[in-house]
């Protein structure tokens, strides 16, 4: 067994500051990230590239590393075009699973439907999947 935390990069921030990630960090995001050093800022993470410290913890990160404005989160103005790829294939792959999670949701439905001879339109309900938010990061 590796501990987690020898596998993330201990990069220092612009200061030098290198700090710590949790102990059960598995969000590939903590790469750019770490935990906020003051202990009044328990749950908010220091984004490694600007040394901003982020509320709403490594899902927020995530936003303000990509440029995406949500969540509120201001664009991080340090982050190289190669961190941010990498971000913006973790978004891409989070919202693939939420997509499949949302169309075996939809086969299952449809196999009720069927079952009971209730109408379903399939096509409908795809179209719907199509517009749920987030498919802007499939790129
Ligand atoms: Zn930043």
């Amino acid at each position: 067994m590796t501990n987690p935390q020898e596998e993330w990069p201990q990069t220092p921030c612009p200061s030098g500051y290198i700090g710590t990630r949790p102990k059960n960090a598995r969000d590939k995001a903590w790469r750019y990230a770490y935990e906020a050093p003051n202990p009044n800022d328990i749950g908010k993470v220091i984004c490694i590239p600007c040394e901003r410290i982020i509320s709403g913890g490594i899902n927020r990160l995530k936003y303000h590393l990509a440029g995406i404005k949500k969540h509120n989160s201001n664009p991080c103005l340090k982050v190289t075009d190669e961190e941010k790829r990498f971000i913006h294939a973790l978004l891409a792959t989070a919202e693939e699973k939420k997509l499949n999670r949302e169309r075996a949701k939809l086969a299952m439905r449809a196999a009720i439907a069927e079952s009971e001879g209730a109408p379903f339109d399939m096509q409908e309900e795809e179209e719907a999947l199509e517009n749920i938010p987030g498919k802007k990061f499939v790129f």
